[in-house]
Order: structure tokens, then C-alpha cells, then sequence
């Protein structure tokens, strides 16, 4: 079969992300019905290497859902929460705004722990409001607010989750694969992602890995028949396949996605996302740019900038379009300052990638 590789593109927006050629390639499959025993396979491997990234045990079960990243939020949220009890969503950015959203959505009694996007959290403030509400039964929070480039502290937050007896969700769509995360050290109750940011996958899929026996006893909880945790799980589980029709080849994509992840290695991905990352900082800092999250809260994946001041005058729109004719994809800020955005380092990028922007954003910004 005669097939050329697109041209290479770097990706510096957060999600979907620059993905090996081993990757688009592992799309090119024979056409297969998803309910056939060879693509069940595929999609218990899947399953089972998720939850070895995370170190989850046999305690755990992974589920699977066509759709974006939040699609799996949204099934979480709407699955598990008791009809007359609440949630307490830690919210300090748009992607704990989003959780809040999906609550009052399915008309959830949400209660919204707000703090500003540049700051770390108050554990203090999280646990009396917890401690307080006997009603609260499950606490939200983003591990990486990808609106800003700040990383929530997820171990901290799921121990004093557990010391107060409540169930515990993460959305942990952009942190998943790209900071370590052990479900062994760190009481979580559901923990959600999406193969196509740090993964290194592509985006039409999301899971959820899962505390089995907390699962079990949300069974009656659901509020949504497509997003149903419980029933997909229990579908899985005896019948090995989705319950509805999965965009398959995306599968292959991520199952060649877990190969690669372990080949490269959990502290090798992470060290290699942060140097690329050191280098960004670096660079951006020579050429004058502020950071606008204090430093002890990066991610080391993402960082919001905005520019020098003597160059305020440059449009976000006109340096996307130039950056992005020569192959470079950069991000608006999800806030409305019109002189800040987001570059990102996930996916499949190496540091002469990110010297090669550098050097590109310099020629652009004042040449
Ligand atoms: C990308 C992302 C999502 C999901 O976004 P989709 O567009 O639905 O894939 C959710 N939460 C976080 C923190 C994300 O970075």
C-alpha cells in the first residue's frame, strides 16, 4: 500500500498533540466490526495498560467512552453522585468551572470552591467547607488546569478527601502520562483522561479508571443513558466490547500510544516534557515575556505568557498565522487578555523542536 506521511506539525496548543508517524500510522487498519473478538482484545490491552500507567491494582477497572476528554467528566459526574446528595468542585480555572457546569447540568447540587487562577489552593478553606456540609458527598478537582498552566496538589488533596470520608473524582485529561500519578500512594475514587494529550494518542475517546467497589454502589445513581459509568463497565466486563459502536481505529491509535509510553518510560516521558519545558521558559523569559502562574505552581507542561510589553501593539491573531505557516501551533489565553496565550509541551516533541519555535517567535515578534 502506497502511503506518504503528512507533513510534521508542531503542536504547542494543549491537546490534540504532535503524535509519532508509528501513531497515525497504527490508524491504517483493516476494516473490522468493534463487536469481533480480535478488536475486543484490543480493547481489554487498553484497559489494562491504563491503569498501569497510574499504578492502579486490581482494585480498579477502566472504562471506556466514545468522545472528547469530557465526555468521561460528564459520565462520571452524572453516574455517580446520590440523587439527594452534593458536589464539591475544587474551581480554579475553566476546566473546574466545566465540572461545576456539568453538575448543574444534570441539576446536581453543586457547591463551587472558587480561588483565584494564579494561586495555590486552600486546602484549610477546602477542608472546612467539606467538613461543614454532611450533604457533600464527593469532591471534584483538576489535577493540571490547562486554562493556566497550574498544577492542583493531588496528593495532598485526595488524603484529606479520604480523611474525611467523602469519594474523590480527578480530571486528570491533561495530566495523565505527562506527570506521574500513583493510584497505590494517592486515594482516588475516579480518575478521568483522554489519549490524546500526554498520551500521545488521538482525541474520540475518553476513560475513566475506577474504584471497583465504590463503583458498585453507584450503580443506581446515573442521570444519563449514553454516559452510563456502571452499565459500560458491566458491559466490558462480561461482554469484553463498548455498548455502543466506538470509533475504532482511534483504539489502535491509542493501544500503539501505550506501546510507545512504555517503551519511553514513565519518569523518561516526564523528564523529557520537562525540559522541553525548561527551555521554553527560558527562551521566552530571554525574550521578555511574563508568566502570569507563580513558578512553585507549573506544571512543567503548559505556561501562560504574555508579551513584552513593547510589542503589546502585535495582534494574538496575526502571530498565530504566521507561526502556524511555518508548521507552529500556538493557543489563545482562555481569559480575556488580549496579550497573553498559551504554549504547551505535550506530545511527541524533542528540544530542537522547541529551540527551532524559539528562534522562529524571535524573528517574528521583532524582526
Ligand atoms: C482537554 C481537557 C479536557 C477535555 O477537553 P475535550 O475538548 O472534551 O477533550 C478536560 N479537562 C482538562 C483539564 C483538559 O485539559
Amino acid at each position: 500500500m502506497m502511503y506518504e506521511m503528512p507533513k510534521r506539525k508542531i503542536l504547542l496548543n494543549p491537546g490534540p498533540v504532535t503524535t509519532t508517524d508509528s501513531v497515525k500510522k497504527s490508524l491504517m487498519v483493516s476494516d473490522i466490526c468493534h463487536r469481533e473478538k480480535e478488536f475486543c482484545s484490543v480493547i481489554q490491552n487498553i484497559r489494562e495498560n491504563l491503569k498501569k500507567v497510574v499504578h492502579a491494582g486490581e482494585s480498579y477497572t477502566t472504562v471506556l467512552f466514545s468522545g472528547s476528554g469530557t465526555a468521561g467528566v460528564e459520565a462520571t459526574i452524572s453516574s455517580v453522585i446520590p440523587h439527594n446528595k452534593k458536589i464539591a468542585v475544587i474551581n480554579n480555572g475553566s476546566y473546574g468551572e466545566r465540572i461545576v457546569e456539568i453538575g448543574k447540568t444534570y441539576n446536581i447540587e453543586t457547591i463551587n470552591i472558587t480561588s483565584p487562577f494564579n494561586e495555590p489552593i486552600s486546602l484549610e478553606k477546602i477542608s472546612s467547607i467539606i467538613e461543614n456540609d454532611p450533604d457533600i458527598y464527593a469532591v471534584a478537582m483538576v489535577h493540571h488546569e490547562t486554562s493556566t498552566g497550574l498544577l492542583n496538589p493531588l496528593s495532598e488533596v485526595s488524603h484529606l478527601v479520604k480523611k474525611l470520608n467523602r469519594i474523590l473524582i480527578v480530571d486528570a485529561i491533561s495530566s495523565f502520562a505527562g506527570v506521574p500519578i500513583d493510584l497505590e500512594k494517592n486515594p482516588i475514587t475516579y480518575l478521568v483522561g483522554s489519549p490524546n494529550k500526554c498520551l500521545q494518542g488521538l482525541p474520540g475517546a475518553a476513560f475513566v479508571i475506577c474504584d471497583k467497589m465504590q463503583l458498585a454502589l453507584h450503580q443506581k445513581n446515573r442521570r444519563s443513558f449514553y454516559l452510563d459509568l456502571y452499565a459500560q463497565n458491566e458491559f466490558l466486563e462480561k461482554e469484553g466490547m463498548l455498548r455502543f459502536t466506538p470509533p475504532v481505529q482511534i483504539f489502535y491509535a491509542l493501544q500503539q500510544a501505550l506501546i510507545e509510553y512504555f517503551q519511553e518510560g514513565e519518569m523518561q516521558r516526564y523528564e523529557r516534557y520537562k525540559r522541553n519545558f525548561q527551555i521554553l521558559v527560558n527562551g521566552l523569559e530571554q525574550l521578555g515575556f511574563n508568566f502570569l502562574i507563580p513558578k512553585e505552581c507549573w506544571s512543567n507542561l503548559l505556561i501562560l505568557v504574555s508579551y513584552p510589553l513593547s510589542k503589546k501593539k502585535i495582534e494574538f491573531n496575526r502571530l498565530h498565522d504566521e507561526l502556524y505557516e511555518k508548521g507552529f501551533t500556538i493557543y489563545p489565553s482562555k481569559f480575556n487578555m488580549d496579550n497573553a496565550f498559551r504554549l504547551a509541551c505535550m506530545g511527541h516533541l524533542t528540544s530542537n523542536d522547541i529551540e527551532f519555535f524559539l528562534s522562529l517567535l524571535k524573528k517574528t515578534l521583532f524582526e
